[in-house]
């Protein structure tokens, strides 16, 4: 059996891998836990330095594992080596904070001592998507190893190249052999994976679907999960907002990764006074983007990453529209072999409509009519996802206000796009997960915060 990396820009093979066998996984995952036994008595010292090391090379490697990604599923070059960038960073942060994240602390009672102190779990599986390929994979993984876990990887099934690309840095870096691996498997194989003894908790980033599927079994057996999933991210601009700045930010967010991203703005819900302005300056920001080879640095909008991925937006995108929206950018797949879909504006967007309600993976924006800053907080709110969302007023404190008081989502910005950063915790609510990544949060989510008491 094997798997194929297909590159969406003319959608040739690009390479076929074998797919490993039930006892090839096993021995794996054996491999793993052995390395475990030892890597969990490592000290911070030791962690910081390999993973600072990892960082080096990553950098070092930049524009091969931008020019990969870009290949497997069409990321331009330039927003993929920013995303190795984040990666080295995410390892240095680790390196520099785990020790003091993870550092005893004491609570004072009757008793001689007690404290907490936090033991690592174990062999961690990360079920990833294709999105970020590097991002999402050392997110997880920074701060596994750097808490004295191990793990193994299951990637998207388009990005082998990537999960590859991974464990040979971590080998380079010169990390205990074991500690991490890439799985090559599909994901009929992820309940088995589970079922694994060795395997102590899951974590997956990816569509709620999966999700589900992921935390039934894992939650059957009592291992441990954390899931980041699909998002419909809400941007509320009010009338006394800025209102170019709204719209470019707006439409930054938008297309990043040529839309492909949980957290990329997706309903735009504007007040009625300023609707007109926005949809104008909105739209055609939208269509300044420079669609096409992802391997030119002037590119700002590869493929998508694969076309059935893009056909599937495109229904949805007909059926926004036969249930009433207006479609005034975009809307059309281009000819050719590829899997390209252009920017996309939806107005007449109504909370009935499929636009509202369904995630949408791709270059496609939805605008959404408000009476006022109730009504758009209310819109905002009436979705299954919750997992960013921003508001624009030149007013900090009522953005303020509204962020921190009234929206329901993990991250709530003003004035600004939501993005992750290794220093602040990440993850949704409602149907976009649980549990938290980067910052403090999200290294105390696989380990035994476990309690000492002296009597
Ligand atoms: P999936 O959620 O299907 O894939 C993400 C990962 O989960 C992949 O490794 C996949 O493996 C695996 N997976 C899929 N189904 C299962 C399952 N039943 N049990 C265990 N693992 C599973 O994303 P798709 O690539 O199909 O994209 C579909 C939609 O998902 C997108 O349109 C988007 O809405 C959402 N999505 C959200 C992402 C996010 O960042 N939150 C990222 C990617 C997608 P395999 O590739 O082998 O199927």
């Amino acid at each position: 059996m094997t798997i194929q990396s297909i590159n969406p820009y003319n959608l040739q093979s690009i390479e076929e891998y074998a797919l490993h066998t039930d006892q090839q996984i096993n021995d794996k995952i054996e491999q793993t836990q052995g390395a475990w036994l030892k890597w969990r008595n490592s000290g911070y010292a030791e962690r910081s330095y390999l993973l600072n090391k990892l960082a080096e090379i990553i950098r070092a490697r930049k524009v091969e594992l931008a020019r990969l990604m870009a290949l497997e599923m069409g990321k331009p070059v330039k927003q993929g080596i920013s995303e190795a960038d984040k990666c080295a960073a995410v390892c240095e942060y680790y390196a520099e904070k785990a020790a003091g994240f993870l550092s005893d602390q004491i609570i004072k009672t009757e008793a001689i001592k007690s404290y907490v102190c936090f033991n690592p779990l174990g062999v961690v599986l990360a079920v990833m998507p294709w999105n970020f390929p590097l991002w999402q994979v050392f997110r997880f993984l920074a701060p596994a190893l750097a808490a004295g876990n191990c793990g193994v990887l299951k990637h998207a099934s388009n990005v082998p190249g990537c999960a590859l690309a991974i464990e040979d840095m971590v080998t380079e870096a010169g990390f205990p052999p074991y500690v991490f691996q890439t799985l090559l498997a599909g994901s009929n194989k992820v309940d088995k994976i589970i079922e694994h003894e060795h395997i102590k908790a899951v974590t997956l980033t990816g569509s709620t679907q999966a999700g589900i599927k992921v935390a039934q079994k894992a939650g059957s057996l009592l291992k441990k999960t954390v899931l980041e999933l699909g998002g419909s991210d809400a941007y509320i601009v009010l009338e006394d907002a800025d209102i170019a700045l709204a719209a470019k930010v707006c439409a930054e967010s938008r297309l990043i990764n040529g839309g492909q991203s949980c957290i990329a703005a997706k309903r735009f819900i504007v007040v009625k006074e300023v609707e007109e302005e926005f949809t104008r300056l909105f739209t055609q920001y939208m269509s300044q983007k420079v669609m096409g080879d992802p391997l030119e640095d002037r590119t700002d909008l590869g493929p998508m990453a694969r076309a059935d991925l893009r056909d599937e937006l495109h229904s949805q995108v007909i059926k926004s529209v036969t249930q009433g929206a207006r479609c005034i950018l975009g809307g059309k797949i281009p000819d050719g072999e590829n899997a390209f879909y252009p920017p996309t504006v939806l107005v007449n967007v109504t909370e009935d409509n499929l636009a509202f309600n369904e995630e949408l993976f791709g270059p496609v924006a939805a605008i959404i009519s408000a009476n006022e800053e109730e009504d758009a907080i209310s819109l905002a709110n009436k979705s299954q996802f919750g997992l960013g969302a921003a508001v624009f007023t030149n007013d900090v404190e009522r953005g303020d206000y509204i962020a921190a008081n009234l929206l329901e989502a993990g991250s709530c910005f003003v004035n600004g796009l939501v993005k992750s950063d290794p220093r602040l915790p990440f993850g949704g609510i409602k149907q976009s997960g649980y549990g938290r990544e980067l910052g403090m949060f999200g290294i105390h989510e696989f380990v035994n915060i476990k309690t000492v008491v002296i009597a």
